[in-house]
């Protein structure tokens, strides 16, 4: 099985930081070099992308020849993607750049699994290799490898492989960090098992990343109109300067770091949000997911362009491969079903034509006013509840349920806002559904 682990890692001293950026901007500027060549080769109708020069000489005494072989490597492979992505004609954009000298290289660099060491402990630290030039600059000794300091938790701090180590300097989050990947065998594995089988579904969309609702009667709410905003305008810049570009020209140097900042932004978030939900998800029990098949939410009220945005922002499929990922680490199953409806099905009398939504507020003539995408998450989660083989009930079943059913009051929304960092909690949550204290409603009954 693999799984990654993903720390922080913190140089202490500024000689430590200076040397650590040094191996960073050199590995950038030795990726830059060798896809400048394949692009060359590229353009080159006799040209041949993976004939590429020998690098070694002039970058192995600062990166140490692992290093070296690494970076190509992994050219190699961004190469070979684009090839295949190209074959099924889903390219957009040959492989790009890591930033420039002029504004700046991203840094970065892959080490070798056998050029590095994590030690977790109560000093836990990363030891890495660097190349003979930089360890005679910064005094180091001829078999000594670079200490850093490494904090966070480890997903798996015991496993039988360890992987190729990316190690980066994270602009948002202004630090650097690692992401290791490592084999965990069978028989080692430290799987969590469900502490009880609650269940819970979850709704998708683009202002409210995702909404979700438990069988415990916890709501969760991931606010997503910041992120959705900055996708929304990085995607018309891009837009901007691809209609710019002289005639022939598909892409360039600056559109392609968009698509990539725009990817890592979306994904960096993503990756938090499954994480952060499945761990509260596992604290309350649960050990089914049901996420909605994104599709019909959107088609019933948002535009076609909306929802081909709303599609390529979320990336829904990598989004639930990404969350059942993360849910299997905790034995959750996670499982897509129909969806249709439940935005806008009145969890009060079962009404779907007469409701009305505004923003984010559902309300229906029978006196029910709730939020919207939270009513959702909990319709949604109440027609497939307990009944993992029906996948779709008529609206007689779904309503007869409705009023069989005994559904704990809900608990105040928990209301989560990505500082581009960590999911952290908002003050500002939102009203809790209306139906528990609108006496107009109450008295109706359920
Ligand atoms: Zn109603």
């Amino acid at each position: 099985m693999k799984r990654a682990n993903t720390f922080d890692v913190v140089p202490q001293s500024d000689e430590d930081e200076g040397l650590l950026r040094r191996l960073l901007d050199a590995s950038a500027a030795l990726w830059n070099e060798i896809n400048y060549e394949r692009r060359e080769h590229y353009a080159d109708p006799d040209g041949d992308v993976w004939e590429i020069s020998e690098y070694r000489g002039r970058y192995g005494g600062v990166l140490g020849a692992s290093t070296v072989q690494q970076i190509e490597r992994k050219n190699r492979e961004a190469w070979k993607s684009f090839f295949s992505l190209r074959k099924k004609g889903e390219a957009n954009g040959k492989p790009g750049f890591w930033g420039n000298a002029e504004e700046g290289r991203e840094l970065r660099t892959y080490i070798r699994n056998t050029s590095y060491s994590v030690e977790w402990g109560e000093y836990s630290r990363l030891e890495i290799l660097v190349g003979k030039d930089l360890k005679d600059e910064y005094e180091l000794g001829h078999r000594e490898r670079l200490r850093l300091e490494v904090r966070g938790d480890p997903n798996w701090e015991e496993y039988d492989k360890q992987g190729r180590l990316e190690l980066f300097y994270d602009e948002q989050a202004q630090s650097f960090r690692a992401f290791q990947p490592v084999t965990i065998g069978e028989d080692h594995s430290r799987l969590a098992h469900p502490l009880a089988s609650e269940e819970a579904a979850l709704d998708i969309g683009a202002n409210n990343l995702v909404a979700c609702t438990t069988t415990t009667g916890q709501q969760y709410l991931y606010e997503g109109r910041e992120l959705f905003e900055r996708f929304r305008e990085t995607t018309r810049e891009i837009a901007r300067l691809q209609s710019l570009l002289e005639e022939g020209r598909y892409s360039s140097h600056r559109i392609q770091r968009l698509y990539d900042r725009r990817t890592k932004r979306r994904d960096h978030a993503q990756d938090a949000l499954a994480r952060d939900l499945i761990e509260r998800l596992y604290d309350e029990g649960v050990s089914t997911v049901y996420v909605g098949a994104l599709t019909n939410v959107l088609e019933t009220h948002w535009s076609v362009e909306t929802n081909a945005k709303t599609h390529n922002f979320w990336a829904f499929r990598a989004f639930v491969n990404r969350l059942a990922c993360t849910a299997e680490e905790y034995g959750i199953s996670v499982e897509v079903r129909s969806e249709a409806w439940t935005s806008q099905e009145c969890p009060n009398c079962g009404s779907t034509e007469d409701t009305t939504r505004h923003r984010d507020t559902l309300t229906c003539p029978c006196g029910f006013e709730g939020h919207a995408d939270l009513v959702a998450s909990e319709t949604f989660l109440r027609r497939h509840q307990n009944s993992p083989s029906s996948g779709w009930r008529t609206r007689r079943e779904a309503s007869r349920q409705r009023q069989t059913t005994v559904t704990r009051s809900m608990a105040r929304p928990v209301c989560l806002k990505w500082d581009n960092h960590d999911w952290l909690e908002s003050s500002r949550s939102p009203r809790p559904n209306e139906e528990h204290t609108n006496p107009q409603v109450a008295s109706v009954g359920r």
